[in-house]
């Protein structure tokens, strides 16, 4: 009873000066925060739209919130978790709570109190440590780590809600985030792991909740401190505040939410849905000289090829490449500028070297370079080695062809001397006549199926051309000098791409035109369920012209065809190139480019709107297939927007 009436006492002499901080005086250390799909972009380029009110778990009820993905991409790691699942409370030591926001988000105090550290640190980068007494005289120390600015300084007074700083990523740090912490103890800063389990890693030790015994004797979780605080209740005392320290953590099971790996990935899944990443060589061949730089960029682009704007979310890119044969500076990025970022690469050791890109999981791109000695020797002609090894079938790949000596590659200036054959002598793929000078792809009519070469194309010593697999499992290719008989072979493999579901319905018709090269994707990004845009439907009617001009037996039917080629970009030229197609507008497009005499084999072609708006029901009556959709084998909607499979089972039910 007596310690009740000295603590109301101490409140009442608390509330007439600014310092002392009450129960209710505390608040989260953001007004605001991004949301997550915006927060790869600097807070001070933000519109409304992209901000909100920090959320709040309510009563610091983890169990409740967990689940939301929202939630666990904002607070990444609370207090007594591991860095590998963020809110596995109970299981690690993390010191603090983690908020991930943009850049340059307002960090609050919060609460009053006075600023004791405002200074850079290894492991905290820029932070600031403000100390707050309670009615009682208890200190609590807040701390606001890997901040971009700090704006107060030692010695300041600062109210509740004030700003002290702006998010950053400095020190120990891997992403834009705020590292909240509250001390009960004066404690060593900035990481008191160091007097706990000295030289350790100290990642190791949070994901291991190695320290506990620190962590629950010099810190609070804030977020339980915040969240169980009433208005009008006494304030917190030292009894208050052992009661938090001694409540059992909440042990969340590892394997009820995800980790933040999983987040990163869904995160990277998101952005591809709209956007690839393409390496982008100008120099031919990729050849660059070993010993010396080479710049080039990494282009995000949309599907209309236009350079995208956005950063890179998740993890980044990470660009990998064995150590021994080259050093790629940046190796892992986020940051782009104008849509690009420019990478450095070493080669070290002549021959192929090659670049995979990732984001998250999922392999956006390979390239090869050739790194090039000097004084590289002029071999004979016996021996070819084909670089490429595992390629998905109806993908454009690069393909080097070189001379092979001794284990060695050769690109002396008159490696091949004489005429040569390139050709497959087991399973389908196809050569790209003439190299694509930019990125795109090889032009359809350069498609061959033998690739005849001399010296002349050949300057660096080796042939640079592209291949097209277009058949699973091994594909023999061989190198022939014209003169001789036998050549050097070599074996690659084509795989089924990874996009394409073998429970798709048109799985076996999209295998079918990819073999008839109708249709690639970009680096492995068009997927199955890709809504058509002008420019896809373009390519895609454009490449079944090619092949069927391939096919074609008089030149009169080439002309023709390269002339309905002509017509269909006429046609769709006025047409917003990332305009979507419905399935009857795809269907109508198609059928003309091809000059498929429609009328005369439906009966009931037009619609009541005078448009061709059942061009399948036509196709149904005259090729007797049916198009398959979620509401069974008959009924058509031409005005749901066409994907990649559909539009590949039309090709290859009309053309078949
Ligand atoms: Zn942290």
């Amino acid at each position: 009873m007596k310690k009740n009436i000295l603590l109301w006492m101490a409140v009442l002499i608390g509330m007439s000066v600014s310092i002392p901080a009450f129960w209710s005086d505390f608040g989260y250390p953001f007004a605001q925060i991004a949301k997550p799909s915006c927060r790869k972009e600097a807070w001070s380029t933000l519109d409304e739209t992209c901000k909100m009110p920090l959320p709040r778990i309510a009563n610091a009820d983890y169990e409740k919130f967990k689940a939301d993905s929202q939630y666990r991409r904002i607070y990444t790691v609370l207090w007594g978790a591991t860095y590998d699942y963020g809110w596995d409370v109970g299981l690690g030591s993390h010191l603090g709570v983690d908020i991930a926001t943009s850049a340059g988000t307002p960090v609050i105090s919060f609460a009053a109190g006075t600023v004791t550290k405002s200074e850079f640190s290894s492991g905290w980068g820029n932070y600031v440590t403000i100390k707050h007494t309670l009615a009682d005289g208890t200190n609590l120390y807040s701390n606001y780590a890997h901040l971009s600015k700090r704006l107060v300084e030692k010695g300041n007074t600062v109210t509740l809600g004030q700003t002290v700083g702006e998010v950053g990523n400095t020190g120990n740090s891997y992403g834009n985030h705020l590292h909240f912490q509250v001390d009960i103890t004066d404690q060593l800063h900035p990481y008191y792991y160091v007097t706990c389990s000295k030289g350790k890693d100290m990642i190791a030790l949070v994901n291991k909740g190695d320290c506990r015994s620190y962590l629950t004797s010099n810190t609070i979780d804030p977020v339980v401190f915040i969240e169980t605080g009433t208005m009008g209740v006494a304030p917190p005392t030292a009894q208050v505040i052992e009661t938090i320290k001694n409540t059992p953590s909440v042990v969340i099971q590892k394997q009820t939410i995800k980790s933040r790996e999983e987040i990163l990935n869904e995160e990277s899944e998101e952005f591809l849905k709209s956007y690839t990443i393409v390496p982008n060589f100008p120099s031919r061949g990729s050849v660059v000289a070993v010993g010396s730089s080479y710049l080039f960029n990494v282009e995000v682009r949309d599907f209309d090829k236009k350079l995208g704007k956005k950063n890179i979310p998740g993890a980044g890119v990470r660009i990998t490449v064995d150590e021994a044969q080259a050093t790629v500076f940046p190796n892992n990025f986020t940051q782009l500028y104008g849509g690009k970022r420019q990478i450095s690469i070493s080669p070290k050791t002549s021959g192929p070297i090659e670049l995979v890109f990732t984001i998250g999981k999922k392999e956006i791109a390979r390239k090869k370079i050739y790194g090039m000695k000097k004084g590289d020797k002029i071999v004979t002609d016996d021996t070819e080695t084909i670089t490429v090894k595992k390629w998905f079938v109806g993908q454009e790949y690069d393909m080097y062809v070189s001379p092979l000596v001794g284990g060695a590659y050769y690109v002396g200036k008159n490696a091949y001397a004489g005429k040569y054959r390139l050709e497959v002598v087991k399973g389908k793929a196809k050569f790209c006549q003439e190299i694509p000078k930019k990125w795109n792809k090889c032009d359809p009519n350069k498609v061959v199926e033998v690739l005849e070469f001399t010296k002349k194309d050949t300057p660096n010593g080796f042939l640079s051309t592209r291949i097209l697999p277009l058949s699973t499992g091994t594909i023999e290719i061989r190198v022939t000098k014209s003169s001789e008989k036998s050549g050097h072979t070599t074996r690659i493999t084509g795989e089924i791409p990874t996009w394409l579901d073998r429970q798709n319905a048109y799985y076996d018709t999209v295998i079918a035109g990819l073999s008839n090269n109708w249709w690639k994707t970009n680096n492995g990004y068009v997927g199955q369920d890709e809504e058509m845009t002008t420019q896809m439907a373009k390519e895609l009617i454009s490449r079944v012209l090619s092949y069927e001009i391939l096919k074609a037996g008089t030149n009169k039917e080439k002309k023709q065809l390269a002339l309905n080629n002509q017509e269909l970009f006429a046609r769709s030229s006025a047409t917003l190139e990332s305009k979507k197609w419905s399935r009857g507008a795809f269907a109508e497009l198609f059928l003309k480019s091809l000059r498929i005499p429609l009328d005369s084999y439906a009966p009931v072609w037009l619609d009541e709107k005078g448009e061709f708006q059942d061009s399948i029901g036509t196709l149904r009556s005259k090729y007797y297939f049916q198009w398959k959709d979620q509401f069974g084998e008959k009924y058509f909607q031409s005005d749901r927007i066409i994907t990649l499979s559909e539009a590949m089972y039309l090709a290859g039910e009309v053309t078949r």
